[in-house]
């Protein structure tokens, strides 16, 4: 019996004090966000929609970025997260490979997501922003939001797709416990809201549509700012404390990773676990590095590379990124934070420039994932995660076949506890595979006609 420990845990000082800026170390830049005319936005062109000290982060490329006292003690509350060595699920597969996990599911909210949401409380209310409005999908985002802001001290507003709104109660009122106000998206608060419900009275709503109207309410008041959950540089900026503090931990056993793998809706937490690593592999270290999205919701592997803005009334600016178009409504999937029809700059950008690859997986096959997780770790993980365990079981078998001892790290992004209708619907029966149609995803891309291109490499 081996001597290294189940969890490799930190302590509250080994915690790393500065976020890792991948923007410092690109090979070639990234090409910059633009107004519909094809020319540079400037920081000031996103002061209304977000506080200039987070502006200054979106922009920055400084390597390491100090996180904030008042910050890193509420992160405290969670972490350092531990990670797993996933033995049990190792004997169940037969496998030589070695699988680790960052398990972010220890965080009050259940997810990685809280790890930006304190940070943007934050910088919000040092700006003097009593007020954020935001989006949710499956309501992991709203909640993380909810919750941080109460621990801050400034008021929350969120916009939930109504699918998930009618199809998850429990997140609704988790967001309420923390003080939040909650609205299904699309609702009858802002302009754009009631121009959708004209539209399709029973749409069901998306991530895009939802963006517009906080963004809609955050303009209309001056301390009154937007909160986004992934996607953007600062977003995954503050989700870098989860590989700054796995390459420690793997530091403390003396082992390095073969493989990097995280689930990727928006792309933070795939490159919160990854991009310290990628910084190694820029830097000379083999790495392999996978992101994986469902066949639903295919935006990194069938997505092309396109100026497109981040939500459905175009009232974000054209960011460079992989993406299905703005007007795409997602298969009702029940990964609910992996519908999104835009993947992050940064992440587009190193999948474009070949420092990472990209899987998109079936949803039975990542339902059956998680249950053999559930059923040798004990952890239920989010139907996201299950992606990223899918993948994970996938590079084990391989290196079973080919007998080779890989070190498979993977981000275990958040805890399904919420989410267990997916599970009954699974174990009844009633999930099947579903990959996007290409005539579906040929009509949604038809809405980037007239964005200009991004320039070549
Ligand atoms: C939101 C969410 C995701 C997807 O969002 P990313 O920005 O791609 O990380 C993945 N897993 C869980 C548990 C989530 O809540």
């Amino acid at each position: 019996m081996s001597t290294e420990p189940t969890k490799i845990i930190l302590s509250e000082d080994e915690m790393p004090r500065q976020w890792y800026n991948i923007q410092a170390d690109l090979p070639t830049p990234m090409p910059p966000p633009v107004g519909l005319d094809g020319t540079p936005i400037g920081p000031d062109a996103l002061a209304q929609v977000f506080p200039m000290n987070l502006i200054e982060q979106e922009v920055s490329t400084e390597r390491w970025i100090d996180i904030p006292d008042e910050v890193l003690g509420i992160l405290k509350l969670w972490r350092p997260s531990p990670l797993y060595r996933a033995r049990r699920l190792e004997a169940a597969l037969g496998t030589p490979a070695k699988i680790y996990y960052k398990n972010e599911g220890v965080s009050p909210a259940g997810s990685h997501k809280p790890n930006t949401a304190v940070a943007q409380a934050w910088y919000n209310r040092e700006f003097g922003i009593k007020y954020l409005t935001t989006e949710t999908g499956a309501g992991q985002w709203g909640s993380a939001l909810a919750m941080s802001c109460k621990l801050i001290g400034i008021e929350c507003k969120v916009f939930m797709v109504r699918i998930s709104f009618d199809q998850k109660p429990f997140r609704k009122i988790m967001m309420k416990t923390w003080g939040a106000e909650c609205y299904p998206s699309p609702s009858m608060e802002t302009a754009i809201g009631r121009k959708m419900l004209e539209e399709d009275p029973d749409t069901p709503g998306s991530l895009a549509i939802a963006i517009s109207e906080a963004i809609e309410q955050a303009v209309e008041r001056d301390d009154t700012r937007y909160a986004l959950g992934s996607v953007l540089n600062h977003v995954m900026l503050h989700q870098t404390i989860i590989g700054l503090e796995a390459r420690k931990q793997f530091e403390k056993i003396g082992r390095y990773p073969d493989i990097v793998i995280g689930c990727a809706g928006g792309g933070s937490n795939f490159a919160g676990i990854s991009f310290p690593f990628i910084c190694d592999k820029i830097h000379g270290k083999e790495v392999k590095v996978i992101a994986t999205e469902p066949e639903a919701c295919p935006t990194l592997t069938r997505g092309p590379y396109v100026y497109d803005s981040g939500d459905v009334a175009k009232m974000t600016p054209l960011l460079p990124m992989h993406s299905l178009g703005h007007r795409f409504i997602p298969p009702a999937i029940h990964a609910g934070g992996l519908r999104y029809h835009g993947m992050a700059p940064l992440v587009s950008h190193v999948k474009r420039i070949g420092l990472i690859e990209a899987t998109a997986l079936p949803q039975t096959e990542c339902y059956e994932a998680a249950l053999l997780f559930a059923h040798t770790e004990g952890f239920i993980p989010a139907p996201e995660t299950s992606h990223a365990i899918a993948q994970t079981i996938r590079e084990a078998k391989q290196a079973k076949e080919e007998g080779k001892e890989k070190v498979i790290l993977m981000n275990w992004s958040g805890h399904g506890l919420m989410d267990l209708q997916g599970y009954d619907a699974y174990m009844s029966g009633k999930i099947s595979d579903y990959a996007l149609p290409e005539e579906m995803l040929q009509r949604s891309l038809a809405s980037l006609e007239g964005h200009p291109e991004p320039p070549g490499l």
